[in-house]
Order: C-alpha cells, then structure tokens, then sequence
C-alpha cells in the first residue's frame, strides 16, 4: 500500500487503490488528455468499461504515462449485450488498452436468470487464465452476489454500486463486509446535494470543500469510491483526502443525510 495511494487488499494479494478515477464521458482527446493529467496527480486507479467507448484511450494514457502497468490499477466491464461472449470480449478489452491483463473485471449488470451464473463461470475461467487479477459484479444487490456464490463457490471481489450520502444503507454496508466483498462507490458527487449545509459546514471546519467531505466519508467507511472529473483543479482536488479525516460524530452526521 503506497502512502500516495492507500488501498483495499483483494484476494490474492492484488491491491485496489481507494481512489480512482471514473472515465465514463471521458473520451476523445479530451478524456485523454484529462487521464494524463490525473495519472501526473497521483492517481492510480482508473475506471472503464466496454460500454464507456474509452479503452483505447486509457491504454493510450497509461503506457504515455511512464508509470510501469504494474502500478496502475485498471479496471474494465462487461455489457450486458455481451453476455454469452464473455470471452471475445476481454479479449478485445485488453486489445483496446493494448495490454496483458486488467486488474479487475466486472459483470457491468447482473444478467437475466440462468446466464448470470454462466456468465460468472466465464469470469471465473478468465480469472484462472490469468487475463484479469480480479473479478467482481456491478449493480448487484446481495441476493443476487449469494446466487453466484452458492453455484460456484467463488465470491466476487467487488461490487460497484451506485453510493453517495443519499445512497447511504449500513445494513447493506455491512452485507458486504460480511460476505468478504469490496464495496465500490459509483456517482458520489453527481448523487449528491453538495450545497447542502451539513456538507458546507464540515468543509468549513476542516478547510476543504464539500466533495472532498463526500468522498473522505466513502473512506471512513472503507468504500472505494471513483470520481470523474475532466477539470484539472478537480481533479487534484478529488485525490486530495488524505491530510484530514472525519471524526465517527461528522460521519454519522453525513450518514443522517440519507434520511434528511
Ligand atoms: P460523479 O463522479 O459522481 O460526478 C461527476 C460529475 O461531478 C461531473 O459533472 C464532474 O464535472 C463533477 N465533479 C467532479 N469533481 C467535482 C468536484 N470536486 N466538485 C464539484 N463537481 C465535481 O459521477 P459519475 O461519473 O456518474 O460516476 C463516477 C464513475 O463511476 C464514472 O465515471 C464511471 O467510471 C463509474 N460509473 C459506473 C456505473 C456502473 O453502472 N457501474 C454507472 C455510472 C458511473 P467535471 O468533469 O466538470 O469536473
């Protein structure tokens, strides 16, 4: 775990930064240039997905980069339109990044009925294979994750759901916790009221500003959390968690905002 970059331990030993940097709108010169940027600031986590139309640029990015592939985490999705061609596409995933492996796949939405455990199956094979470090499910609730486990023994690593204050269930926090998968938060900020005077006044006191007081609450809790930004000063500002921290009374105080 780097200083820069603290991180979430996955099973066998791959390590997820906390941080990282959503990609979904970020394409083009533009998306490029934005992940360049980010990776300069200190990022080491980037987001993608088959559907975000954008793997060719981060792979773009990440070898112009100089940081060696092995310190970036990358991670990748499979759309729901590829179901039953699992295969093919991460192949064309890792053509498109031009690289070996991803460090995390995931099922983009759960399947319909039979095919999400055949789906899974296929992940577990890729994951066997060697193709990707990793493998987890997005926008899953817990009944369907116990589904796939029972069939195959093999427990996805993470689950990518949409998290942000008003989002916030400690019940179904805590469902994750016990069932040894990551929790990872998706739209923090675009879920969020960020004018809202709770948010405001803790920023105030710790002299950051209310995104920062969300995404430093999806850390408190352990939630791996992925911010999108193309501005530069959002950017660094969205990395930027790690020289204050929430006491259990301000997170609790965000918590409530579920219920405001
Ligand atoms: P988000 O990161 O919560 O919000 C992005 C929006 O917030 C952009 O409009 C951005 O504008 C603005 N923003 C960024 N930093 C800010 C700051 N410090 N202060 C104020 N505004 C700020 O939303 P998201 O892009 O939906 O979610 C993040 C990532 O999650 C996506 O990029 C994608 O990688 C992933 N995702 C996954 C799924 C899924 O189904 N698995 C679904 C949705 C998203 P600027 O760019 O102008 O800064």
């Amino acid at each position: 775990m780097s200083p820069d970059s603290p991180a979430v331990a996955l099973p066998g030993g791959v390590a997820m930064p906390l941080v990282g940097l959503g990609t979904w709108r970020l394409s083009g010169e533009e998306g490029y240039r934005a992940m360049r940027h980010a990776l300069e600031l200190g990022y080491r986590h980037l987001d993608t997905a088959t559907m975000y139309g954008n793997e060719e640029q981060v792979g773009r990015a990440v070898r112009d980069s100089g940081v060696p592939r092995e310190e970036i985490f990358v991670t990748t999705k499979l759309p729901p339109g590829s179901t039953g061609r699992e295969r093919q596409t991460i192949e064309a995933s890792l053509r498109a990044l031009g690289t070996d492996y991803v460090d995390l796949w995931l099922v983009h939405w759960p399947p319909p009925g039979e095919q999400s455990v055949a789906t899974w199956r296929e992940f577990v094979a890729a994951h066997a294979d060697g193709l990707v470090r990793a493998i987890g499910v997005s926008n899953y609730d817990l009944a369907q994750i116990d589904e796939l486990v029972a069939a195959t023994g093999v427990t996805p690593a993470v689950n990518q759901v949409p998290w942000s204050p008003a989002d916030h269930d400690p019940q179904r926090l805590s469902g994750h916790r016990e069932r040894g998968v990551v929790l990872e938060g998706y739209s923090p900020l675009k879920r969020t009221r960020l004018e809202h005077p709770t948010l405001a006044s803790l920023a105030r006191r710790h002299g950051v500003t209310p995104a920062q007081v969300v995404l430093r609450w999806h850390l408190e809790h352990g939630i791996v959390v992925i911010p999108k930004s193309a501005d530069p000063g959002r950017l660094k500002e969205n990395l930027d968690l790690f020289g204050f921290s929430l006491d259990a009374d301000e997170v609790a105080a965000v918590d409530a905002l579920a219920t405001a």
